[in-house]
């Protein structure tokens, strides 16, 4: 089927927006972009064509969400019920998770931990069309220590040792990860461990990097600590989660090696989310009171270069503070980066590190038609994206709201 999107701007993270613009789709892919007239013509030379009409909307490419959980449970009320599903309603959960995820604009996920391999079977149903969902690229459960972070849910998967390490990631693999989570600090959810607390010896964050890269599949770690991120940068790290104590000298290594940032800056700055979760006061003190040196960690990246990400770590659909959770953390960044470089780290960032830019990540020509639109210019400001009202994701419209 053909397609043409008209009245409209196409604006991505690569060229300078294309004004009064056409966009011709033919299948799941993008056939050509450029001025109106000369689209319309060639689209409706090439046979029957479906013009939309998109109301002098802006045009991106669906933004992709770094770090997500849809089985997500913190501790307290909220969480726990997740944790007690079973897991036909944990399936089902998930899958309501991905649907909302989509309508929010988010056409691609990176899962960083989720429960009894349920994603395996979600991503399965996206792509054979029985569920509705972003493109999910899962890392399965996340390796932690006996104990570590994450330990007490089936999303993690404890490890001890480098040879257990080594078997942690090669069960992943088998079970079909994308790519490998790895907890190498405490964090805010863990009762009896502190954000410093180094959690994996050398050997065993070696041997998780090495078998990864063995096998194809790049490595993001949950860190919190400087020194424990900066010796798994040296290791061959491939992404930092949170970094929530970075120093400069840590910063400019992470540049040096082409480590990314998912900062989440959400997880500090979130009582509202907390609250409704019921999550406990000695947690929401932990998360709310690493909110300064969070941020300041964030700005010695920025400073030093490093490629920063959107990751929202709350699930991406979750109604927060008038928007969701993904445009949230996006306007978050953009308080730091502009709304250009933030345009940059929700859409062709990850794309580029999840090794998909040949198929995804701006309006171009033979890639996948994953497009969102809106009445405001992201570029002017990142709170555009509050106003998502139509999702095509290969071709196929989720979400046309009338106006
Ligand atoms: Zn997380």
């Amino acid at each position: 089927m053909n397609q043409l999107l008209g009245n409209c701007t196409v604006v991505d993270a690569r060229a300078l927006p294309v004004k009064d613009a056409g966009v011709w789709i033919t299948g799941d892919r993008i056939t050509a972009v450029g001025p109106y007239g000369e689209i319309a013509s060639r689209a409706r030379a090439a046979g029957p064509v479906v013009e939309r009409d998109m109301g002098g909307a802006f045009v991106t490419p669906g933004l992709a969400n770094m770090h997500t959980h849809f089985s997500l449970s913190l501790p307290g009320g909220g969480g726990n019920a997740v944790k007690d599903m079973g897991p036909h309603d944990l399936a089902l959960y998930m899958a309501d998770g991905a649907r909302r995820t989509l309508d929010c604009g988010v056409t691609t996920v990176r899962n960083v931990a989720e429960k009894d391999h349920a994603d395996f079977a979600l991503r399965r149903a996206i792509n054979a069309g029985r569920a509705v969902g972003p493109r999910m690229y899962t890392a399965g459960r996340a390796l932690v220590c006996t104990g570590g972070h994450g330990h007490e849910s089936g999303d993690t998967m404890e490890c001890d040792g480098p040879v257990g390490f080594r078997h942690g990631v090669r069960s992943q693999i088998k079970a079909g990860a994308d790519l490998i989570k790895v907890m190498i600090s405490g964090g805010l959810a863990g009762e009896h461990e502190a954000i410093s607390t180094p959690q994996l010896f050398a050997d065993e964050m070696a041997a998780v990097i090495e078998t990864a890269h063995a096998w194809g599949r790049k490595v993001t770690a949950h860190a919190g600590p400087a020194e424990v991120i900066g010796a798994a940068v040296e290791l061959g790290l491939d992404c930092v989660e949170h970094g929530y104590q970075l120093t400069p000298q840590v910063a400019a290594r992470m540049a040096e090696k082409g480590t990314a940032l998912v900062p989440t800056l959400l997880v500090t700055r979130c009582k509202e989310f907390f609250d409704e979760l019921g999550v406990p006061e000695w947690m929401q003190c932990r998360s709310l009171g690493a909110g300064p040196r969070h941020i300041e960690s964030f700005q010695m990246a920025l400073e030093a270069g490093v490629e920063i990400l959107l990751g929202s770590d709350m699930p991406p659909f979750w109604s927060f503070e008038g928007t969701n959770a993904t445009v949230r953390e996006l306007e978050n960044l953009a308080e730091h980066l502009g709304p250009e470089r933030a345009l940059h780290a929700g859409t062709r960032g990850p794309i580029r590190w999840l090794g998909l830019e040949k198929d995804l990540g701006t309006v171009e020509e033979g890639k996948y038609a994953d497009l969102i639109a809106m009445d405001a210019d992201p570029l002017d400001d990142t709170s555009a994206f509050r106003g998502v009202r139509f999702v095509m994701k290969g071709g196929v419209v989720s979400r046309e709201d009338q106006r």
